[in-house]
């Protein structure tokens, strides 16, 4: 690994400046979701172990380079405080002597947070003036944001190039999960990509046709594969105008000796409904007043037995309209075939993106897949093949 963690950083009695993501949801003025904010626990707590004091970085929604009181990271210092169990002083601007004497304030142990890095414009144009004096509260840059890695921000990425940087335990561990799935992955390697439309996922399907050995394609995007072979998918979600990418995505995937999996068997409905009347039919036999929705159980039977002879799996999105029930039968059945495979220690499974996360978590996978990134903008990027600003940076 390039990069360095914070094993390799001596830290004591210094001031350690943290990216952090603590983007959190939040209803009537209260954190809905901790999980941001759990998250960043083991960071915190293996720099104050090592003598270092933490300066927390964060931005918080979309300001747009001003100050918008409702956005103000004041809003999460209770939940900080009560997540992390330690005091949390809070700072009103991530620069200057507010920031400092903040900093100033806090006694061994206490956390700082400073004030939503996205109030300065200089933030998300990567200002060096800005960075610059950022870089002056601290003497050491952790970055433990990959979610805002993709970014090349004054405090992801501008920051980095001032200080001597590492990655955090959150950063750290993401690093580690996407090296093992895609950079020097145990074979074969089969990649699930699902979702709605072929069109915003073109990049990723390039980069993976030449990196795995197996691309399974479910989800609407299936149906596009699918009319591009001639196949009749009645009043299917489809981007027929996508057909010739497709063509080209599968050609592409010939010549890298990748094999392209599309469902064998389908299952339709006419109302795109919870609990609507469906069949289930082989996947030429779509009728023309119906449309897809699911992959059927033979293509899920399949799908086992290519994840049975594979040795990691990368998945994004799901196979059908997993939030409609029972359309979410094939992502659920193939969720829990792979999460068992984790599980007898066969298979190293990585997922990520939004509705990814959230199909495998009802699908009740979730917990046994390797690795699951919170990520999303950054893991498709990733998953992209693309050079990830914020952790480019901290390669020195
Ligand atoms: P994405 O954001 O591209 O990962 O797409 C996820 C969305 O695709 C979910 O809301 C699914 O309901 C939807 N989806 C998956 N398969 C189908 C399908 N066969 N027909 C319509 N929508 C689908």
């Amino acid at each position: 690994m390039a990069w360095k963690t914070l094993d390799d950083m001596d830290l004591k009695g210094k001031v350690v400046l943290v990216r952090v993501d603590i983007n959190v949801p939040m209803e009537g003025g209260r954190v809905s979701d901790m999980t941001r904010i759990d998250k960043i626990k083991p960071t915190v707590e293996d720099i104050v172990a090592k003598g270092g004091k933490v300066v927390l970085l964060a931005h918080f929604d979309r300001p747009k380079g001003k100050v918008v009181p409702e956005m103000s990271l004041g809003h999460v210092v209770d939940a900080l405080a009560g997540s992390l169990g330690r005091k949390v002083v809070f700072g009103a601007d991530c620069v200057g002597d507010v920031a400092a004497a903040a900093i100033e304030r806090a006694g061994a142990g206490d956390v700082v947070l400073l004030e939503n890095t996205r109030f300065h414009p200089g933030e998300e144009k990567n200002d060096p003036e800005l960075a610059a004096q950022m870089a002056k509260l601290g003497q050491v840059y952790v970055n433990d944001a990959f979610s805002a890695a993709h970014r090349a921000h004054a405090s992801t990425e501008g920051l980095a190039r001032l200080l001597p940087a590492a990655a955090g335990r959150l950063m750290e561990a993401e690093l580690r999960a996407l090296e093992a799935a895609l950079g020097t992955p145990k074979r074969p390697v089969v990649a699930v990509v699902g979702g709605a439309k072929v069109s915003t996922k073109i990049e990723l399907l390039a980069n993976l046709v030449t990196k795995v050995d197996h691309l399974v394609i479910g989800g609407g995007m299936a149906n596009t594969f699918l009319v591009a072979e001639g196949v009749e998918v009645g009043k299917s979600l489809a981007e027929r105008e996508m057909a010739e990418t497709a063509r080209e995505i599968r050609h592409r995937a010939q010549k890298a000796g990748c094999k392209i999996h599309l469902p064998v068997d389908v299952v339709v409905a006419r109302e795109f409904k919870a609990g609507a009347d469906s069949q289930t039919v082989g996947v030429r036999d779509c009728p023309p007043d119906a449309m897809i929705l699911d992959a059927g159980p033979q293509t899920v039977t399949e799908l086992e037995g290519v994840f049975a002879g594979a040795k990691t799996l990368i998945w994004n999105g799901p196979l059908g309209a997993f939030e409609i029930e029972p359309f979410n039968a094939a992502t659920k059945a193939a969720a829990l075939a792979a999460a068992r495979l984790t599980k007898a220690g066969s298979l190293i499974s990585v997922a990520g993106g939004g509705d990814t996360v959230a199909a495998l978590n009802a699908a009740g996978a979730a917990a046994d897949f390797t690795f699951i990134s919170t990520a999303g903008g950054a893991f498709l990027e990733w998953m992209e093949g693309k050079e990830l600003p914020g952790v480019q940076a901290l390669m020195g």
